[in-house]
């Protein structure tokens, strides 16, 4: 199974919160997006791995993605070793993917940073021959790295998601074990309501930096190219 963009991510839902908007845009614009999701959630405080998981397949369907896998490494214990980088590499191989979308690399919580170093050199990996690897080579082109957990981090570019938005909610709602708390721990869990703001300030936020209203940020490593500054989008006054 081949996919154009490769999605690796720590915990189910991370995918949907940081560029569910952006993978439906690209699926709606007809690429073949891919989920990896590298463990099933399970030291969450809400919800159980086997409820995260249907959760987790039902949020594939409304983000259009052709393929969601998880590889089970534990929750709250990523760590950047050879064995989950070769499992991650293998994936790659599998998967050949044009584009990897990764956490961004630094940040709070050390499932999503490692993440980030973990795909980086994952991707690297996969293009060596002479690995324990199962198929030929391969190096996705483009690394970029999903940062809207890290908001203070200035993005190299966003996405306009303003006519996926709606659907990105959706998709995060899929979720319900970790946004609707039962009424007696609504107090120590934000609500649905809750989650719908803080979705929505950081997705206008972002929006307002290119001048639309809804936006998804991204920080990549290289220096974009451009032929025709006449062409450049997003006014400077
Ligand atoms: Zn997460």
């Amino acid at each position: 199974m081949e996919v154009d963009i490769l999605t690796i991510a720590a915990h189910p839902d991370d995918v949907e919160i940081t560029c569910g908007g952006t993978v439906i845009k690209m699926t709606e614009a007809g690429y073949r997006v891919g989920i990896l999701d590298l463990t099933a959630g399970e030291s969450g405080t809400r919800g159980s791995a086997a409820l995260r998981e249907k959760e987790a397949r039902r949020a594939a369907e409304v983000l259009g993605v052709v393929h969601r896998e998880n590889l089970n490494i534990p929750d709250a214990g990523v760590e950047n070793n050879r064995e989950n980088k070769l499992k991650v590499a293998q994936k790659i191989r599998d998967f050949k993917p044009h584009t990897v979308i990764l956490p961004y690399w630094k940040g709070r919580h050390p499932d999503h940073y490692t993440t980030g170093h973990l795909g980086y050199e994952a991707c690297f990996l996969a293009g060596l021959a002479k690995l324990p690897l199962a198929g030929k080579p391969h190096r996705p082109f483009k690394i970029i790295y999903a940062s809207q957990y890290v908001p203070t981090v200035r993005p190299s570019f966003v996405v306009d998601i303003t006519l996926q938005y709606e659907k990105k909610l959706k998709a995060i709602f899929c979720f319900s074990s970790q946004f609707s708390p039962p009424k007696e721990l609504q107090n120590l869990f934000p609500s649905r309501s809750e989650i719908n703001a803080r979705m929505g300030s950081e997705a206008r936020h972002f929006g307002h930096m290119i001048g639309v209203r809804y936006g998804e940020p991204f920080v990549m490593r290289e220096t974009a190219e451009v032929n025709d500054i006449v062409k450049i989008p997003v006014k400077s006054i």
